[in-house]
């Protein structure tokens, strides 16, 4: 939602596209034809519930159709709105360009607070929303390829899904009409986490990068660094965990809707979700100091904050206050245009939500992948990785025999891992390799030209560059 005196969330995505646009070479018609929507469509559709029609509002925005499929998200939050989808479809073209998945970008969304409802009343509501896109195409496997975004999961996956394949019996590629499924609807292993994980790739990468961690004031490595992260959702928890469990991060702080907690210890990331699964919130969590005032936790000193909540967090109303000299915008949008140019006079380094998020729609390009080869991912790659995974099973085999130890192998085990390991392992070294390489375009920018003077202008230089040759080679 747009605060008083700032610009609304798709005006704040323009200024910093315009930011960038200003430092290229574009024609202007070109330049505008990149920056505008092409189109949102409004649906409103009736459901029986409860023994009353129900009236719902849905969005489907494709923003750019330089490449086919577009592609992204589908939200389910009461804050949807046209505003909101279009700078979300935005986002996505810019994401997409940088990391190079070949899609176009779009974004829907559902005005609807999914709490409120039972999950066979939300599976009603889904149907007929997917019903409603994918009768104009805004839901194909070769058009437009929605996923999971906030308040949505591979639950709504599946059964958009199986929506649209009741609609076209002979489609064959039905499955790749939407991203982010369970593994058996048509899914691909370590797409859940995967936003997390790009997260943490993400940094790891930046932390390679010598001279960025200096310029932020930063030294050495993630571990020990104290990390304040907002929002453990599905990003929000997966970035935190992997940090704290791989990367020897502290997590000081969680922020949630009903207030924060901290900790100088570090709190622990599963702890505290399972009682968020429990409790509804984090109100009563036993380890840290709880603080009411959820928000204001992004200002206390940190090295490293993620807001991996929604857009608009740090405003003009805070952005003054914040300390953490490392922002990484695990949310789409968190920080607006206006508060963007406070932090970056005060010298903070943000790495890019069309950056720093890429990870869940890198995955997905994987998994329409997947679903268009009709191949089980990673089988070219099985017979080396078969002959390692064989030597591993073997091991723990004799590890079993062995009664002293006093565990065994569970009997699915062996043909489980022989069966999944090689597709999760493609999967995180695919998205390692393209957190690494869109790094590398877009730093490389940031430390060459002394008009890129941050991360988001050089992602949006190199993102704005990709996007305008497609269309200079192939027509508007
Ligand atoms: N909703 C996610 C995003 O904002 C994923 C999109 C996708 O996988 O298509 O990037």
């Amino acid at each position: 939602m747009a605060r008083k005196n700032e610009p609304s969330f798709r005006e704040s995505v323009d200024l910093m596209f315009n930011r960038a646009a200003a430092l290229m070479d574009l024609p202007p018609g070109l330049e505008e034809k990149i920056r505008v929507c092409n189109a949102t469509y409004t649906v409103r559709f009736g459901v029986r519930l409860r023994g009353h029609i129900h009236t719902f509002i849905g969005y489907r925005s494709v923003h750019s159709e330089h490449m086919e499929p577009v592609k992204g998200g589908i939200r389910y939050a009461m804050s949807v709105n046209q505003d909101e989808v279009e700078a979300l479809a935005a986002l996505m073209t810019y994401k997409c360009a940088l990391v190079e998945a070949p899609f176009g970008g779009s974004k829907g969304g559902l005005c609807i607070d999914p709490r409120q409802y039972e999950e066979h009343e939300l599976e009603q509501i889904t149907r007929r929303f997917a019903y409603e896109l994918a009768k104009r195409d805004l839901i194909n496997p070769s058009q437009n390829v929605p996923a999971p975004d906030m308040g949505t999961s591979e639950r709504e996956m599946a059964w958009i899904a199986d929506q649209y394949a009741r609609m076209n019996t002979t489609d064959i590629n039905a499955r790749a009409c939407v991203t982010g499924k369970p593994l058996n609807a048509g899914g691909i292993a370590g797409r859940v986490e995967a936003t997390g994980r790009g997260v943490q790739y993400a940094l790891r990468e930046f932390f390679r990068d010598s001279k960025a961690v200096a310029k932020s004031g930063l030294a050495g490595q993630l571990e020990g660094k104290r990390v304040i992260v907002q929002g453990l959702g599905n990003v929000g928890y997966h970035a935190a965990k992997f940090l704290s469990e791989e990367d020897g991060s502290l997590i000081t702080g969680i922020i949630e809707r009903d207030g924060a907690l901290i900790s100088k210890d570090g709190l622990d990331v599963d702890g505290v979700r399972n009682w968020i699964v429990k409790h509804g919130g984090v109100t009563g969590y036993p380890d840290g100091t709880f603080v009411a005032e959820g928000s204001k936790v992004l200002e206390e000193p940190c090295d490293i904050l993620i807001p991996a909540a929604m857009e608009g967090v740090i405003h003009l109303g805070n952005a003054d206050n914040i300390k953490a000299p490392l922002i990484i915008e695990a949310a789409n949008g968190p920080i607006t245009a206006g508060a963007d140019e406070v932090l970056r006079n005060k010298g903070i380094v943000i790495i890019p939500d069309m950056y720093a998020n890429a990870g869940g729609v890198t995955v997905s390009y994987f998994e329409w992948v997947k679903n268009l080869s009709h191949i089980r991912f990673g089988r070219m790659q099985r017979r080396a990785e078969e002959a390692r995974t064989q030597m591993l099973v073997n091991e723990l085999e004799r590890l079993s025999a062995d009664k002293e130890l006093g565990w065994t192998l569970s009997p699915g085990f062996k043909q489980n891992y022989l069966r999944g390991a090689d597709e999760l392992e493609l999967v995180r070294s695919g998205l390692d390799d393209t957190m690494r390489a869109a790094y590398q375009s877009m730093a490389a920018i940031w430390h060459e030209r002394a008009d890129a003077v941050d991360l988001r202008t050089a992602a949006y230089l190199v993102s704005i560059d990709r996007v305008a040759k497609s269309y200079r080679a192939k027509g508007l």
